[in-house]
């Protein structure tokens, strides 16, 4: 086909007998309108696929040089009539300055790649308002879900996932491919009208991350600032010494596990624990569960990361402790101390084993986290049977909260009853947060008890406590359907 005529890609929007799209690579070039961030990287990923690119640009004297010598950089007119499918790398805010490019447009894919700035609930959508700009063409949205950097990088920086709508199954299925052709997967959302949605989801899956991120900052807050007034606050009120050089390290060291613990029992266990017991008490499995609930259940995910973050820096700062050179001056003070009341073995055998034990137990707890926090990425997520995810994540979950609480109890040791560890009358951090974590652990063994645990399977596989399905046999040939027997 000669330069800068391009043959219509598909006859007529809304006719079912389209031209296949010929997508390989020495074919008609892909078109991108727009020399921006996105643009970029995607004139990268495309001639790296083998593809020849045309990017049409309002100036495109001033953006030739940030592309690969490959792509061709030149006014949007002469790439909007050489291309037969072409990305829209503007913002929607500018596609009406475009309407000039319709005759050379009509007929030929538009993909549009934009994002919204917030979450919106009802349409038009910047595809859908792209083809009110464009009715002789097929716009198909997809790759907004995909950042100029992961495109830059390759699909192996980021997720792979490109979600795909539009109106014209033929267009899409050209997008579809060139997606397969660049390492992503698409993901069919089926008409544009869907655009809406996935428009969204880069805006939905940053608001996940809210209430979780909300809910393990507060509770770092109040955790320090607990931790300083017990302390360095009260030492320093109550007999002049000095520990301010506590609050980096230390303290902060103190106030990590306890919001890691506190997220992994409250956080992330309550939320399953709630349904469990609210349907064995309601003894059915179908009345609707406030909507807060439901959230809460979808942001577990974020959760349980918080809490393994949490973790991973106070294993990193524990590891930090002896390194410093506080410690190391405490250290040689209480050797010269020993030396000079004429000590002679500071070895105390239950300290020996509280410490041994308590470290074992945490790393171990840390590696089931670890665990946890692998398997809730989608890659791998999606290698396993879901079976294996609820095993690994329910079963695995219970048994890195009760390795972490054990770890807790064992710090604490019999310190919980010792008077001298409640300055100001304020118990130890360790005694709070094993409160929550205690509690979820119970509720999880009373699940397990036979009598409850019978009853709730049951209930899971749909019976129901005040509501009897009997089936009735066929008495003249013909089967009676169930019957519903309400409030036996
Ligand atoms: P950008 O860096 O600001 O580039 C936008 C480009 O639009 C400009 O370079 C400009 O190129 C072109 N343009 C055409 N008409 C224009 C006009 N009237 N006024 C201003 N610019 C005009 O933006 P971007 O980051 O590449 O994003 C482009 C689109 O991709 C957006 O819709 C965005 O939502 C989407 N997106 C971006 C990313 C990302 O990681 N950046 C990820 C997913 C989706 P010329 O001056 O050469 O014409």
């Amino acid at each position: 086909m000669p330069k800068g005529m391009a043959r219509p890609l598909i006859q007529e929007r809304g006719s079912r007998h389209f031209e296949t799209p010929m997508l390989d690579p020495g074919a008609p070039p892909i078109g991108i309108l727009g020399t921006g961030d996105f643009s970029r990287s995607l004139a990268n990923r495309l001639v790296t696929c083998g593809y020849r690119v045309v990017v049409g640009s309002r100036i495109p004297k001033r953006s030739v040089c940030l592309f690969p010598a490959d792509a061709e950089v030149t006014s949007q007119i002469e790439a909007a009539s050489q291309a037969d499918l072409v990305f829209i790398a503007v913002y929607p805010e500018h596609y009406s300055t475009l309407v000039e490019l319709r005759p050379v447009l009509a007929g030929k894919v538009l993909v549009d790649v934009s994002n919204g700035l917030e979450i919106k609930r009802h349409g038009p959508s910047n595809a859908e308002q792209l083809a009110d700009l464009f009715p002789d063409s097929f716009v198909v949205k997809g790759f907004n879900v995909i950042s100029a950097w992961t495109l830059q990088t390759g699909p192996l920086d980021g997720s792979r996932q490109v979600f795909v709508c539009g109106d014209s199954s033929q267009a899409k299925a050209s997008v579809t491919q060139l997606c397969h052709k660049m390492g992503f997967t698409p993901v069919d959302m089926g008409p544009l009208s869907s655009s809406v949605e996935v428009e969204n989801i880069p805006t939905l899956s940053l608001s996940s991350w809210s209430i979780p991120l909300f809910c393990s900052l507060s509770l770092f807050v109040f955790f320090y600032l607990y931790n300083f007034i017990r302390d360095v606050l009260q030492p320093y009120i109550m007999t002049g010494k000095s520990l301010f050089y506590k609050m980096p390290i230390d303290t902060v060291n103190v106030t990590l596990p306890c919001v890691a613990l506190v997220i992994a029992g409250t956080g992330l266990r309550t939320p399953g624990c709630v349904p469990h017991s609210s349907s064995c008490g309601w003894g059915t499995k179908y009345r609707r569960f406030p909507a807060c609930l439901d959230r809460w259940l979808i942001q577990r995910k974020q959760f349980g990361l918080c809490s393994f973050l949490c973790a991973v820096l106070h294993a990193i700062y524990s590891l930090c402790l002896p390194m410093r050179k506080s410690a190391r001056y405490k250290l040689l003070n209480a050797a010269f101390k020993q030396v000079k009341e004429g000590m002679e073995d500071a070895w105390i055998d239950e300290e020996v084993w509280r410490m041994e034990l308590y470290v074992s137990v945490g790393i171990m707890a840390l590696g089931l986290l670890s665990l946890l926090a692998v398997t809730s990425l989608p890659s791998v997520a999606n290698s396993i049977n879901w079976r294996e995810f609820s095993f690994i994540q329910s079963t695995l979950g219970y048994c890195a909260l009760s390795a972490a609480t054990t770890h807790t109890l064992l710090y604490g040791w019999d310190r919980a009853f010792s008077p001298s560890h409640y300055p100001f009358h304020l118990p130890p951090t360790f005694v709070l947060v094993l409160i929550p974590s205690i509690v979820v652990l119970l509720g999880r063994l009373v699940v397990l008890l036979p009598c409850v645990g019978t009853r709730l399977r049951r209930i899971r596989r749909g019976w129901e406590e005040n509501r009897h399905i009997r089936f009735t046999l066929p008495s003249n040939g013909s089967c009676n359907g169930p019957e519903d027997i309400s409030d036996v």
